[in-house]
């Protein structure tokens, strides 16, 4: 009986230890996913809840994700002006999970969606009530300016040191490493994006600004006026339009949106078309992400914007 009761303690220390070694950690986004197994290379993958080629601006949580939100202990995601679907769940997990909303992170820098002009939400007959409301809603896609990064890097080092103190170490030289990376990016972005700086453009959904504020491009609008929503037919019928009558070198799709629909965009104007994939919806998830974004990103603008 002692032997037993011996045995069996040991058995649960093994089990206990070995839950304990491996910290839980999800994401909402690839793109964040991709900085938090940066920063947790060599200790743990952080799981992800949008995965393949699925996009937080048309989700709705399924069973399986609520099981891995409940299992979390650490959570990150952008907050709830873009990862709308989790605003509910997570205020409903308790204090199980340490909840982080990197848009709130300390120096972020933080632009509002674009109204206005080409920007307009104006995909139905409420048109300046839809704007006011777009006015005061942050534009969540944070991780494309490259300051913004460094932040959230940062911030998920803190957390994970401190809610896995045993890691702190290596957790700080993966940090290190990491902004050692990001420095290099935006370097190398710097000198690649140079020759298209202020050509004008159309893109998809309100996604690059914080791309264009940090290298010098000129979106001049979006296909899309709501991300949130694909566009009406009106909205398509009116963005044609401006197409025609403006000279914008390039239309950039979203990879999800329908080639052809683009195409017939930019029938009888002199603009061509590319695509940006700025949440990495075509990428494989992991630390390596990032770096494919920002770089596909890039590679696709000069491709298009460069007159041949
Ligand atoms: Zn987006």
């Amino acid at each position: 009986m002692k032997a037993l009761f011996g045995a069996l303690f040991v058995a649960v220390m093994v089990v206990g230890a070995a839950d304990a070694a491996t910290l839980r950690v999800v994401t909402s986004v690839k793109p964040l996913q991709s900085l938090a197994a940066s920063i947790m290379e060599g200790v743990a993958v952080p799981d992800v809840l949008i995965k393949g080629g699925a996009s937080a601006h048309a989700y709705s949580l399924r069973p399986s994700d609520a099981e891995i939100l409940n299992r979390a202990e650490v959570i990150f995601w952008i907050g709830p002006s873009f990862e709308i679907f989790l605003e509910r769940p997570l205020s409903s997990l308790g204090s199980k999970a340490r909840v982080v909303a990197l848009a709130e992170a300390p120096g972020m820098k933080i632009m509002p969606l674009r109204t206005g002009g080409l920007w307009s939400r104006g995909d139905d007959h409420n048109e300046s009530h839809a704007d006011s409301l777009a006015a005061s809603r942050a534009d969540g896609h944070i991780w494309l300016d490259p300051a913004n990064d460094k932040i959230i890097a940062a911030q998920m080092t803190a957390v994970l040191s401190a809610a896995d103190s045993a890691n702190t170490t290596r957790y700080r030289q993966n940090l290190a490493a990491m902004n050692l990376r990001l420095d290099a990016l935006d370097q190398e972005l710097r000198r690649t994006l140079a020759p298209v700086k202020e050509k004008p453009f159309i893109v998809f959904h309100d996604a690059t600004q914080y791309f264009e504020a940090s290298y010098g491009l000129r979106a001049m609008g979006a296909v899309a006026a709501d991300p949130d929503r694909p566009p009406g037919a009106r909205r398509l019928a009116q963005i044609k339009d401006d197409i025609a009558d403006k000279n914008f070198i390039c239309v950039f799709a979203d990879p999800q949106f329908e080639p052809k629909l683009v195409r017939t965009l930019i029938d009888g104007s002199a603009a061509r078309t590319g695509i940006l994939d700025p949440e990495g919806s075509t990428l494989a998830s992991g630390p390596e992400l990032h770096f494919n974004l920002m770089r596909g990103l890039a590679d696709n603008l000069v491709r298009c914007l460069t007159t041949p």
